[in-house]
Parts: C-alpha cells; structure tokens; sequence
C-alpha cells in the first residue's frame, strides 16, 4: 500500500511553506495563526496554511476591488482575458500528476481518477470559459416608447462584469470547484477572492501560484484560507462584494445567503442533494447494477449528486440490489496515491463519525445492510461501500444527505409511484433513470423535480451543460452560457435621437 506522492515537485509543494495570495503577493495570516492540514489516509498531519481572520479578509476583498477598479485588468481586451485563460487551461495540464497527487495527498481521492477526472475538468473549464470572454454579448432594442409622440428612440443592453465575486468551496472536488467559481467569473472580466475548504486548501493555493506565472495583473485572484464559521462567514457578509459564489451544504448556504441579502449581494448557490437513481424493469441487470453502485460509491459518496436513494421496479429488485452488493463488498479501499484503491478514505474525522453515525441510525430505525455497514481497517478516514434495504421515507437515512458510500435502496411498482417518492425530498439537484424504455423515460423526465436528469448514466458533467438545483438544492446555474449569467450585470441603454 504506497501513500507517497511520486513526484519531486508534489513533495517539495507539500513541504514549502504555505501563504495566502493577496493582492498578488503570498502573505501569512494576520495573526501568525495556522491551520493543520490532514491526510485522511493516515490522519497524519501533511502541513500547515494560514487561518485567516476578518483583517486578512478585508485585505483581499480590498485588493480585489482595486484590480477590478485597475484599467490594467478593466480595460483589459476580451481576447487578452481570453489569452490568459487559455494559458491558465494549458498550465493546469502541464501540471496535472502533480495536482492529482495533491488532491490524493489531501482530500484522500484517487490519484488516478483526480488526474482523469478533476484535472482534466478544471483545465478544460478554464478553457471553456476563455472562449466565452470574447461572446458576451447584449442585444439591440427598436425602442417605441408609448407616451412619447418621437420615433427616434434606440434602445441595447450591455453585459458588464458585476465585480468583485467572493467565491466559497467544498472539500469534495477542491481543484474542479475552483475551477468552477475561477474560470467564468474571470472570463466576464470579474476579480475574485476565493476561500478553499479548510480540510482541502492545497491545490487552491497551487493554482493561485500557477495563476500568478500566467500573468493575471494582482489582486485579480485572491486566495484567503481559514475557517468557514470565522473567514467564510466574513467573506460572505463583507459589503464589498458585489457577489458570492458558494458551493456546500444547504445550512451553510442558506447563512450565506442571508448574509448576502443584507448588502444586496447578488448570489449562487450550489447545495446539497439526495438524488434518486430509477431502475426500471427492462435493464440489463450487470450494467444497471454497475451504474447504479458509480453512482453512490464515486468519490466515496462525497458527491452533491451522488445517486443515494435507488428505486428499482419490483420485478428486477432482488436481482439489481444482490448484485449492487456484491460489487460494493468487491471494491479495495485503500489511499488515494495507490494505483489499486478503488475507494477512498473519507475526508476527515468528523466526516467518518457523520456518516458512520448515519449508518447506525439507518440500522436501529429497521433498515437490513447487504453490504459493508462499518468503518474500514487502519488509521484513515475509511467507512465500507454500504448498502441498506428495507427502508422507507420515514427514515433519516432515506430522508438526509450522508455524503458517504452508502445507499438506501426501496421498491416500485408504477411510474407514478416512483415519480412521489423520487420528489419527496427538499433537495432537488440531479436524478437518473435506467432503461430503454423510451415512452416511459420520457414520462418520467419532466415529472423528476432536479436540475439535472440523466439517463443510463449518472453524476457525468459537460462545461458546455448547465448544473445547478431546483428546490433547496440551490440558486442560480454554473457551466455552460448561463455561467456568464451569474457574472455579468444586465445595463440598458436608451438613447434619444431626435
Ligand atoms: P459546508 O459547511 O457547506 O462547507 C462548505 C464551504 O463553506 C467550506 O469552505 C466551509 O469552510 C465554508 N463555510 C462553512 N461555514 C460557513 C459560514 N458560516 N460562512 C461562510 N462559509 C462557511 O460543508 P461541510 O461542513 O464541510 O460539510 C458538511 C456537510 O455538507 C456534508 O456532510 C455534506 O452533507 C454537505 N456538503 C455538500 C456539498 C455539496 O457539494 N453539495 C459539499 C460539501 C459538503 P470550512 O471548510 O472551513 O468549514
Ligand atoms: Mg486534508
């Protein structure tokens, strides 16, 4: 079992000191005060970042404004904000085994997967948005103003930058979240202060270093690390944003849209799920049985859209769930950097006892584990692929979002059925549905409440795609052209030329 990086310059990365980037300078925290920064492999400690407080936040949000201010980066041409995107894309690229070992390092992902999967997704959102940076566009208004007795009105919109963003992230996909809040937001010609996830600050400030080499003018990018409940919740509240980008849980989104709301702040945000897998009764069952055990146990549960609450037609349920099972007591858990893990520890202590007590509140209540149901062996954060069956919607288990490698899985006999207990739930970020049944999948589509529907697949995202939440999932959509709507002010002009 290796959990050493191969890389000479992941190593040298994770044993340099760590600074926060502020006004395009590395600065340690206001009070000398430091954070540890755990492998939840082992629960070693891998270093220290700062923990930054009100004052180091201020100071970010301030440089933040000056750049946005600044002609270096106000006047900046399109197509030179597309430029510098594009080399940030290419640089992500460049150093793609060295940031998969920092997310394997940190968050306890796969090495392997980080590399296929979150390195290749952030680099390519960068260059996704860099070819939006020349497309923002308004549109032209013949104006006919009815009181007015003259014709000669000319109405248009322009698309503006709306300033300076406070950008808030998960531990779950540190890089690709980055990427998510970084890359439209620049590409409208936004600056950012971005705060990571204090169990997962490292490929933040790795990027923010390659950020600096492509040539983003400071205080363009601010990178500020430290505690959601103190440096968060001072981000979110500072009047000198003009918006805030969050991702994580609904509770937390929920604070910091009430903090917003105070300044105005506009606001997106990005929350948790409890999304329902459909089998119904014409699947194959291995490949039905495969997509549905990716669908929970991908990044060890901790996805918004993991697929947590499997329904499957009556007829094949037996079949599906036995073989879900053995799939899940089949998988090697083991740490991120070893080539053979197919799952991951957990990504911190408090996540392990979260879910474990989930687990254990899943068994008192009378759901039947088929597989897995413990924490796995040694010292890492590791909790066994999990199965419960004999649940129902009274249940925590079936009720609340776990964010770990454990599935409910319940029974249906009709697509009404199944349409009332997929929707009964607060969430509402993505669902799939397994079958080629095409009457009966697109009676289905339009019922699901969920901002993302997938068929025979799960959990899969296009920078060209929109993602977001109906419900308490959330507010607003990233990727795609509506990405540039969430960072852009709407201005319109008219002009009378009589
Ligand atoms: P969280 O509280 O939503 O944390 C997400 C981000 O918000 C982190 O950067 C966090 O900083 C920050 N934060 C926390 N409290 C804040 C506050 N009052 N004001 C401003 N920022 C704040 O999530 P968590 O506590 O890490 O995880 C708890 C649960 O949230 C998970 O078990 C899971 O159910 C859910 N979750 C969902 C997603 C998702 O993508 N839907 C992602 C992560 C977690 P710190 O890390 O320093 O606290
Ligand atoms: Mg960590």
């Amino acid at each position: 079992m290796t959990n050493q990086p191969t890389l000479p310059t992941t190593r040298a990365f994770i044993a340099g000191p760590k600074r926060m980037l502020i006004n395009g300078e590395w600065h340690d925290s206001a009070t000398g005060e430091t954070i540890e920064v755990l492998n939840p492999a082992d629960g070693s400690v891998l270093c220290r970042v700062p923990n930054a407080n009100e004052t180091d936040i201020d100071r970010a949000v301030q440089a933040a404004r000056r750049a946005f201010d600044d002609s270096a980066w106000s006047r900046m041409k399109p197509t030179d904000r597309e430029r510098l995107l594009l080399r940030a894309a290419d640089a992500i690229e460049a150093s793609a085994r060295e940031f998969a070992e920092i997310e394997a390092l940190d968050n306890g992902k796969s090495a392997a997967v980080a590399e296929a999967l979150d390195v290749t997704m952030a680099a390519q959102c960068f260059r996704y948005m860099a070819g939006w940076a020349t497309k923002i566009e308004g549109s032209t208004v013949d104006a006919a103003i009815p009181y007015s007795p003259s014709n000669a009105y000319f109405g248009y919109t322009r698309k503006e930058a709306v300033g300076v963003v406070g950008a808030i992230i998960p531990w779950n996909f540190p890089l690709l979240m980055a990427a998510w809040k970084l890359a439209p937001a620049l590409a409208a010609g936004c600056t950012v202060v971005l705060k990571p996830a204090e169990d997962t600050p490292l490929s933040a400030l790795r990027l923010g270093e390659l950020l600096q080499e492509t040539g983003f003018p400071a205080g363009v990018v601010n990178i500020v690390t430290g505690y959601g409940r103190t440096a968060g919740a001072a981000l979110a509240k500072h009047p000198g944003l003009d918006k805030i980008a969050f991702t994580g849980s609904t509770p937390t989104g929920k604070a910091i849209g009430h903090a917003a709301l105070d300044n105005m702040t506009r606001m997106s945000l990005e929350l948790g799920g409890k999304s329902p897998v459909i089998v119904l009764p014409d699947v194959d069952i291995d490949k039905a049985a495969e997509g549905v055990a990716n669908a929970i146990f991908f990044n060890s549960g901790q996805v918004c859209t993991a697929g947590s609450r499997v329904y499957v037609h009556d007829k094949v349920f037996d079949r599906v769930m036995e073989r879900v099972a053995s799939i899940a007591d089949s998988m090697k858990l083991g740490p991120g950097l070893d080539p053979s893990t197919q799952i991951g520890p957990l990504v911190s202590a408090r996540q392990l006892d979260r879910v474990l007590g989930y687990i254990d509140a899943g068994q008192t209540e009378g759901a039947r584990t088929i597989a897995g149901g413990g924490r796995g062996e040694g010292a890492g954060f590791f909790v066994k692929p999990t199965v419960l069956v004999d649940t129902d919607h009274s249940m925590r288990v079936v009720r609340e979002e776990i964010f770990g490698p454990v599935l409910v899985a319940m029974r249906f006999n009709d697509l009404d059925t199944v349409v009332k207990q997929a929707n009964d739930t607060p969430y509402g970020l993505g669902a799939s549905i397994w079958s080629n049944d095409l009457s009966a999948i697109h009676k289905l589509i339009p019922r699901i409440k969920a901002g993302t529907v997938w068929v025979n697949c799960h959990s899969l995202l296009d920078n060209a795609v929109p993602f977001g939440g109906f419900k308490q999932s959330g507010f607003g959509r990233e990727l795609g052209r509506a990405a540039l709507d969430m960072y852009t002010e709407t201005k319109s002009v008219l002009i009378n030329h009589a």
